[in-house]
């Protein structure tokens, strides 16, 4: 499969001020020196804690934020340099769906204008074909005309959210960052959601990062899962390939913590100690504090993230030299 997004040493700090004080600032480092490729037609997955910095890297990728060094390129080409013009285009291609749509949503606006505005923005169609392609995106989602006229807060959880989903269908994408889209609706209406964007995807040959803490969501989505912990990317697993199970220690942990239905049920790994600050990230590996199989060169050295067995890729020194197939 081709290549439709390349992150490479993708890095973004957030200064914070020390102990209130702005006068003497420190870094955050949200995402430190990620590198992944999202092929053309798949979902990748990205997991991990509440603060790991998934949500930051789905931001930068849609150009919310402005990175802090790296490059993406969208099609072979760098997007983290454009400028206004050249950024509305790659805006109609590359689009994001909230965890809240409530937020996301114009409250004062009817769901007829809030569908139909990009549309203007860009320019595309008279008033006549923008009517009808908003129809056409509220029917994808299971929606009807009825709610033209209507306003966000008269919508449930999951209408709205299908609503958040028509709203980024509407521009006809071909990227979506979809970003704990399912992580505050009831699970019944969760798996609704989760299969209507399936099924969306069939239909427009879309591609998907679809970033979410919930282990179950992302396995059930994903084509292949990167796990982050502390702004890095700890492994990246081809879950679509037979046989792929998680080598690195702290995915191991991860996913030993949810139930298998296989009939090989993994041994519950706990860890140890709690998720460090990201202010004052351990040295070396930073998963070395927790990590029970810690050696003394983890204490000094970052693992840098390398192919393993075929597809998948590990940071971690005990799988340094080894060539597994
Ligand atoms: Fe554990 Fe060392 Fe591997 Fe880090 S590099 S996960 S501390 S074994
Ligand atoms: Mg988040």
């Amino acid at each position: 499969n081709t290549a439709l997004i390349e992150i490479e040493g993708l890095v973004k700090y957030y200064a914070v001020p020390r102990q209130g004080l702005w006068e003497s600032q420190q870094y955050v480092k949200a995402v430190d020196n990620v590198s992944f490729t999202i092929r053309e037609g798949e979902t990748f997955g990205l997991v991990g804690e509440s603060g790991c910095g998934k949500s930051t890297t789905g931001q930068l990728l849609v150009r919310l934020l402005q990175q802090t060094g790296g490059s993406i390129r969208y099609r072979g080409r760098d997007v983290t340099g454009l400028d206004r013009r050249e950024m509305r285009i790659l805006r109609q291609e590359i689009q994001i769906v909230f965890q809240d749509p409530y937020a996301s949503l114009n409250p004062k606006k009817q769901i007829g204008w809030i569908l139909e505005e990009p549309l203007i923005i860009h320019r595309i169609g008279d008033k006549q074909e923008r009517r009808k392609i908003v129809a056409s995106v509220l029917e994808q989602v299971g929606l009807d005309n009825s709610f033209l006229k209507r306003y966000p807060h008269e919508l449930s959880g999951g209408q709205r959210q299908r609503v958040g989903i028509a709203a980024a269908l509407v521009l006809n994408p071909k990227f979506i960052v979809i970003d704990e889209a399912v992580s505050a609706l009831d699970v019944s209406i969760q798996s609704q959601i989760l299969n209507l964007l399936k099924e969306l995807q069939h239909r427009h040959g879309l591609t998907y990062l679809f970033i979410s803490h919930d282990l179950n969501v992302i396995q059930y989505m994903s084509d292949r899962i990167g796990v982050m912990y502390l702004g890095r990317l700890a492994e990246i697993i081809d879950v679509a390939q037979a046989g792929r199970e998680p080598v690195h220690p702290y995915t191991q942990a991860l996913f030993s913590s949810i139930p298998q239905v296989k009939a090989t049920q993994r041994e519950r790994i706990l860890l140890q100690g709690d998720l460090p600050s990201p202010l004052t990230p351990p040295t070396g590996c930073t998963f070395h504090p927790r990590c029970p199989y810690a050696m003394d060169r983890c204490h000094q050295e970052m693992p840098e993230l390398k192919p393993y067995s075929t597809g998948n890729m590990v940071s971690c020194h005990l799988y340094e030299g080894e060539e597994i197939k």
